[in-house]
Parts: structure tokens; sequence; C-alpha cells
């Protein structure tokens, strides 16, 4: 970068050395070519095949060989980050320790390569751009025009150099969004292969997730549109050294012959992945197929990093505790929601249960309670409530269904039945509490009602100058003050601060705290110095379980270390009649 206040001349020579050159470098400081290795994985012939979580399972079996492994997302979309998205649309925000709201597929790598990532772990092409638009407006680009090639393509290595040297990653995981043939996702796949290049193809292994048909009409396997897909990869420059074919049902070998043929990729690197019954399998699966064994030695490293002794073990181990046991108590629980069409839309929510269904040994389903219904009195959804064991009212937006909430909430505090609150979930406790305890019968949040005579649930007081709706709630992790004595404490194993996620713009408001104390709330988690309330319960003595959480334990909840608040309500179901 010339002086700020070089001459313009000065500016000029500096631009005519750069201008010598078409090649267009920008490696961050102290970056050394194959000290971080990189595994990039594409999708083909179509998207939701489990692209998100092979390479979830990837990164737990390069993690289990001890090594440090970075998952990341470059995601397609122009949205600066998921903040803004309709959960409806494209599935669950899911929110990072950090605050970063990304894509569901973070929270999958959370879970599976059992660590918290940060805001560089996801990247979307309006990031991208962002920064490209801010470095071009600052002159950084020193007069030349700004292209997709070079410049979108290096700020994609950018963010992939520095998350690998920020990390001081052994590799970087790359799970590029969408599927090849996108235009949107076409820089990305520039910029990968403009990464092998660079550093090096033994530096860099490309997965490709492809699709084997199987039309019922027919019987049979077919592999032509995988064929066409990886062709369309190659189209781009890259060719891949690992080729994953995702299935229904197991493929045969001539199957895996064709597609070898097609693709330059050897035999022995393409590797079947048909459906199988249980997600936690999928790790192990890949494992007993060589899948790390494989990307290893493309990168020249599994004599670096060998299979220890108790490796297949350990895993073994961990797909067994991850399962209930055969002959575990079956329980159904209700989630209460609007957008209950869509599983993706809680897929957290969902995992956080299975999480309990091995440590709490037990076969959990999942009973879809529209509140929508539950207000319009439709009998049906009315009689779910007595056929479950317990019920969750999730997180939420909007007057929508929330009546509905309301009478769910009062049906498990007046019939005893475990409930847990999240997020939205927690703020209609207290409304349901105020209006049917406290008889504030127009009590609300005035997300919903503005003129309420009794705004029990407000805004934050931080959010009453905030506009616009991108990335400006309360998020992420915070410190949760738990009270000695409180269920949430035993839950908790006694602790006196745990750390949670939250997203949220309302809160309980500070003016009702001691009225609702008097009538018989807990708040047993605070802020340690805000009156933010965090926990409410009823006391063991009025119910056997209603807790809610202004947070969302779901998005802390990992395999073998289920979120207390899931784990107690779990347990909670279990004793239920
Ligand atoms: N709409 C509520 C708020 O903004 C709850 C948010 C949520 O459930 N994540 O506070």
């Amino acid at each position: 970068m010339p002086e700020k206040d070089a001459t313009l001349n000065e500016v000029f020579e500096e631009i005519a050395d750069k201008s010598g050159t078409e090649f267009f470098l920008e490696l961050p400081k102290n970056y050394k070519k194959g000290q971080t290795k990189y595994v990039v994985i594409t999708g083909s012939v179509m998207s939701g095949i489990g692209k998100g979580m092979i390479s979830s399972s990837l990164c737990k079996l390069l993690k289990d060989r001890e090594i440090n492994v970075e998952p990341m997302k470059l995601e397609a979309y122009l949205n600066v980050d998921s903040g803004t998205l309709n959960p409806f649309r494209h599935g669950e925000v899911f929110v990072l320790d950090d605050g970063t709201e990304t894509d569901m597929d973070l929270g999958s790598y959370e879970r599976f390569a059992d660590k918290n990532l940060s805001k560089n772990n996801f990247v979307t092409s309006g990031r991208i751009y962002q920064e490209v638009i801010r470095k071009e407006r600052a002159g950084e680009y020193l007069g030349r025009d700004v292209q997709f090639i070079p410049h979108v393509t290096a700020e994609i290595k950018n963010v992939v150099r520095k998350l690998a040297l920020e990390k001081k990653a052994d590799i970087v995981l790359i799970e590029i969004g969408g599927t090849v043939g996108d235009y949107e996702n076409l820089f990305a796949l520039e910029a990968m292969r403009e990464l092998a290049y660079e550093d090096g193809k033994q530096n860099v292994c490309f997965v490709n997730v492809t699709y084997i048909i199987e039309p019922k009409t027919l019987g049979e396997h077919k592999s032509k549109a995988a064929q066409f897909g990886i062709r369309q990869l190659m189209q781009t420059g890259i060719q891949p050294d690992v080729i994953i074919c995702r299935s229904e049902t197991k493929i045969p070998e001539r199957i895996k012959e064709k597609i070898s043929m097609s693709s330059n990729v050897h035999l022995s690197n393409i590797v079947g992945c048909e459906n199988i019954g249980n997600i936690y399998e999928l790790p192990l699966a890949m494992r007993e197929r060589n899948l790390d064994e494989i990307v290893l030695e493309t990168l020249e490293w599994n004599k670096k990093f060998p299979m220890t002794g108790t490796g297949n073990k350990k895993l073994y181990e961990w797909t067994e505790k991850n399962k209930p046991k055969e002959n575990a108590e079956k329980i159904k629980i209700g989630i209460a929601g609007k957008y209950t069409g869509s599983s993706d839309t809680y897929i957290s929510i969902l995992k956080a249960v299975e999480h309990c269904e091995g440590p709490g040994n037990a076969k959990i389903e999942i009973e879809w309670i529209d509140t929508e219904k539950i207000e319009a009195r439709d009998k049906n959804e009315l009689q779910k409530l007595d056929q479950v064991k317990g019920i969750i009212v999730p997180g939420g937006f909007g007057s929508r269904g929330t009546k509905g909430k309301i009478e769910v909430i009062k049906y498990c505090r007046e019939q005893k039945k475990p409930f847990l609150g999240l997020c939205f979930g927690f703020q209609h406790a207290l409304i349901e509490f105020a209006r049917n305890v406290l008889g504030y019968a127009d009590a609300n949040t005035t997300e919903i009602d503005l003129k309420t005579k009794h705004p029990v649930v407000d805004l934050l007081p931080e959010q009453k100058q905030i506009e616009g709706l991108g990335g400006n709630m309360r998020l992420g992790g915070q410190d949760v003050e738990v009270k000695e004595g409180s269920i949430a404490w035993e839950l908790y194993g006694k602790q006196k601060h745990v750390r949670e996620r939250f997203r949220h713009r309302y809160e309980c408001n500070p003016e009702y705290i001691q009225e609702f104390e008097q009538n018989g709330i807990i708040f047993s988690g605070k802020h340690s110095k805000y009156p933010i309330m965090q926990i409410l319960e009823l006391s063991k003595k009025e119910h056997p379980y209603f807790l809610a959480v202004q947070y969302h334990p779901e998005f802390t909840s990992r395999p073998l270390k289920p979120n207390p608040c899931y784990l107690g309500f779990i347990n909670a179901c279990k004793k239920a009649q």
C-alpha cells in the first residue's frame, strides 16, 4: 500500500510496479505453503444428500487421529451471514459462541468435531464481496480494475489461508455450499483450483460427494447423472481425488468401476455410502471404508498421522454409546411450534434430544404439535397433549401461533407435565404465568402487542436504539449465574457459572421480576451484572419439571454430552405417568 499522503505520481509508480505481472497473490503474513493442508468437499448431481454430514464425519475421523482440523463452510449466498434467513426455507440459524449466525452445517461440524467454531469458519459470498468492495473503496487494489478473477478468488483464498494460520490448523476442511454447476459457487471452485495450483497438488485433496440414482421402475443403480456431475466439476479444472457415492442402497462394484473409468479416480478411492439407520454410525462406516486413510494418503500425511491402536476401538465405543440399548424405554415427547412441517427448522433441538438417547437410555419419538391448530381447538391436535410425556416449546419470532403456545404451556403447568421452554418459549412461560396466575389478562411481549398495559416481556435496553435486522440481537455465548440449590444448579452439576448461547431482542421486563418471584417463579439463572433473567423454574414441590431458559441450550449439546436442560427434561419424561 502507498503511504496515505503519497503524491499521485508515487501511487502510480507503485501501480506500475505491481501491474507488471498477471499473478495476484495476497499471501497472509507468515503463511508457509504446506504447513496446513486442505480437504475440499464439493457436491454433484443434487443437494440434500448429506454432504454436510460426510464433512462432519470426516472431521471427526481426522480429529480422532489427533489432527488439528478446522472445518469451514464457503456458503454461496449473498447474505453476509445467516441471521436474516427464514428458518422454514433454509433450516435453522445456528449461533456460534462468538455470536456469528450461521448455516446449520456449522452445528453438525461442532457436534461431530466436538469443538467450538468461530466467525472465520463460516464465510458467505456476501462477506467476500463486502470485503472486496471495501478494499476497492480504500484504494487497496492500486488502480487495477477489480475482477472476479483474480480479486474475488484471491479474497476466498485469503479467508481460507487466514483460518489455517489463525488456528495453526494441520488441515482445513472446506465444504463448498451448493452443487457443482451452480452459478453461485463457481468462484469458490475456481479459488480452490487456484489454491491447489499455488500451494501444490499434494497439499489439497478434492473430495466430491455425488449421488447414484436407483429409479424404482428400473430396480437398479444408474451412474450417468453422477458421471455428468463429476464431469462438470472436471470442467472447472478440478480433478477429484476421492469420490463418495451416496445412494439409497449399497452400490455394486460395477457402478464404482464406471465412475472410476469416467473420472480418472482410482477404484480404491471411490467410496460407497448408502443410507444408514443411525447418523452416529456414519463416521465408523466411513472409517471402515478407509475414507480418512485415503484422504491422508493423497495429502502424503498418512505416515505423519497414523491410526493409533485405540482409534477404531474408541470410535466403536462412541458409536455404541450414542445409541439407546435395545431394551430402552420408548417415550414420546411433543415439540409445539409453528414450523412443524420442516424438521430442519428445529435441527439442533432434535439433535439435543437425540443426544439424550444414549446417556439417558431412552428411545425418543417426536410428536409435532402445531400451535396454530391448538389455537383453532383442533381435536386431534389437542389429544396429542395428553399422549406425550412432556413438551418442548421452542424459540420463535412474531405472533403466529403464540396463543396456542400459551395454551400448551398452561396445560403443562396445570397438568404437571414436564415442560422445557426455549427462548421465545421462556418468554411465553412468563406471559402465561402473568395472565393466568398474576391475573393480567392482557400481559404480553411488546414484540407482539406494543400497547399492552402489562409488558412482562420487553425489549432489552440496548436493543431500543437499534435499527435494521442483520446481526444485531443479543447474540452468542454469555455467562449464566446459577442459583445455588435450584433445579438448574443440580442439573448443571452444582456449577455456579455456566456458559450458554443466546439469540434474542426481548427479555423478562425487570419491573415484573419481584412480582413473578413472589408468586412462585424461581429465577434460577441470571446475568451476573444486569437484571437479565436467563432461567426460570417452578419448585419441585409445585411441578415435576417446569424449566425455561432465555438461551438455546441445544446449541451447546454434543453427542455423549447432552445439555443438562434437555437431559433433565428427558429424565422427567421417563418418570412421568
Ligand atoms: N423473538 C424473541 C426475541 O427476540 C425470541 C427469540 C428466539 O426465540 N430466538 O427475544
